[in-house]
């Protein structure tokens, strides 16, 4: 399978412009945010525990996946297992008939994006309404998210006053507090009428069988609570073993995130409402998700991944990222996390391309705060690709003659004198790998001599 990476990225730098600009500014923020937030705790240390605790849990992630069920059904939820998005969309058209649902309030879930939920609900009948302020822009604006926490990152303001213009009938120069009331008196109204909730799940905890939610807007509190039936879609990984543990990892999310201390909401829930309690949702249903986790888990190199808490800063740590934002990568999930886990999740052969939306800076693996080791991963990917031929085969010839250069003294000497005898690395475009490379790049001038004879001159006049 082709990724379409590479013409996406393309059209995105030379189509969208103002993608890149909304982009890097979002994202240097959040990077921002992150290192300051960072600074106020002994990170390095907090992020060597946390990737523990995970490491710990996927050891044995069969065990605590037990032990969360048996709480969550003491609590009085249904719990669900999903081998796939079939099951996940058979599982939810159920519902859907047997409580009567005409209208769902989502929160945020990058996995109801993966297992395709809202085309299933409105194919179903059921109107469906995103409820996180950026979900809801891009749901007018009929787009996929292009940020595991911002998903309207790519969006500025005047293409969101556009927007509610057209969608809402809010003043065309509509100031962003008019845009957000706007949103909100649809929502609210959706809130009020739902009779199903879909959330995801930032964790469960094992050891109580608590869904936790982290949030800044209250939308996923009310969506939650409000309708009748809360669903909740929780990949299998997103367990933590201990209740104690959600002390940092509540944290470590959000200074990773946004640089908060903690995010604004975190709902700790046990269960549907209980006799006496005067709100909560009467029936609450959890599903646990695999749709390639398995395997990722089985891949001995790559199944760290899976530690992932969905933090969104490797992608705003990435100048790959930076320049195009997300939807270049044409997966649900983008930026360093989505090149490693989209091949493992779903086609080994979308590393062929993905596996090359990385410059190797490895800024991912400083910023993440379970120490998944991306460059590493994303290497591998890159090392199997070849493998499998699936790298063009001009590349392969480059690279070896290029190996057979630099081993060898005398090809060595001779290839840099060619090249400053040319026109230089811009000048070479008969060169494949070169010419696409130097297309992106300012004019490089050779040096008149080479290092070598330089040192040499520098020896010979001491
Ligand atoms: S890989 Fe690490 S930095 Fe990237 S989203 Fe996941 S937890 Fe955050």
């Amino acid at each position: 399978m082709a990724s379409g990476y590479k013409a996406a990225a393309k059209r995105a730098l030379v189509e969208r412009p103002e993608v890149r600009s909304a982009v890097t500014k979002a994202t240097l923020h959040f990077d921002g945010n992150r290192a300051r937030a960072y600074g106020e705790i002994d990170a390095e240390a907090w992020r060597d525990w946390a990737a523990g605790v995970k490491r710990h849990l996927l050891g044995r992630l069969d065990r605590y996946l037990e032990e969360a069920e048996a709480g969550l059904r003491a609590h009085g939820a249904v719990v669900h297992w999903a081998e796939n998005a079939a099951d996940v969309q058979e599982i939810l058209r159920a519902l859907v008939a047997d409580y009567g649902v005409s209208r769902v309030v989502k929160g945020k879930s990058m996995l109801s994006e993966e297992v395709e939920v809202n085309p299933l609900l409105e194919s179903l009948g059921v109107e469906v309404f995103e409820t996180d302020l950026g979900e809801y822009i891009i749901q007018l604006a009929g787009e996929p998210p292009s940020h595991i926490v911002g998903p309207a990152i790519h969006k500025g303001l005047e293409e969101i006053r556009a927007l509610f213009h057209e969608k809402l009938g809010t003043p065309a120069d509509a100031e962003p507090t008019e845009l957000a009331a706007a949103a909100r008196r649809v929502l609210r109204d959706a809130f009020l009428s739902a009779e199903m909730g879909i959330s995801g799940a930032n964790f469960v905890v094992a050891e109580t069988g608590t869904v936790v939610l982290v949030e800044n807007e209250g939308n996923i509190r009310l969506t939650t609570s409000a309708p009748r039936v809360h669903v909740a879609l929780v990949g299998i990984e997103k367990l933590l073993p201990r209740f104690g543990d959600l002390e940092v990892f509540l944290q470590l999310l959000a200074r990773a995130a946004t640089g908060q201390k903690i995010g604004t909401f975190v709902s700790l829930i046990n269960g549907p409402r209980r006799e006496g309690e005067p709100d909560g949702p009467e029936h609450l249903h959890v599903i646990f998700v695999d749709n390639g986790r398995s395997s990722v888990l089985a891949d001995d190199e790559m199944y760290e991944a899976l530690s992932c808490i969905r933090c969104g800063a490797c992608l705003n740590a990435c100048p790959v990222y930076r320049q195009t934002g997300g939807h270049a990568y044409g997966q649900v999930y983008s930026g360093p996390i989505g090149v490693v886990l989209t091949p493992g999740l779903k086609d080994p052969g979308l590393a062929a391309e993905l596996g090359y939306a990385c410059s190797l800076c490895t800024a991912c693996a400083d910023v993440c705060p379970v120490r998944i080791p991306l460059p590493g991963q994303i290497l591998a990917w890159r090392r199997r690709s070849v493998e499998r031929g699936l790298v063009s085969g001009g590349e392969k010839l480059a690279f070896n003659g290029y190996a057979a250069m630099v081993t060898r003294p005398r090809f060595y000497r001779l290839g840099s004198k060619l090249l400053r005898l040319g026109k230089g690395l811009t000048g070479a475009p008969w060169l494949p790998v070169l010419g696409a490379w130097a297309a992106g790049h300012g004019p490089l001038e050779p040096s008149p001599k080479s290092f070598r004879e330089i040192w040499e001159e520098e020896l010979a006049g001491e």
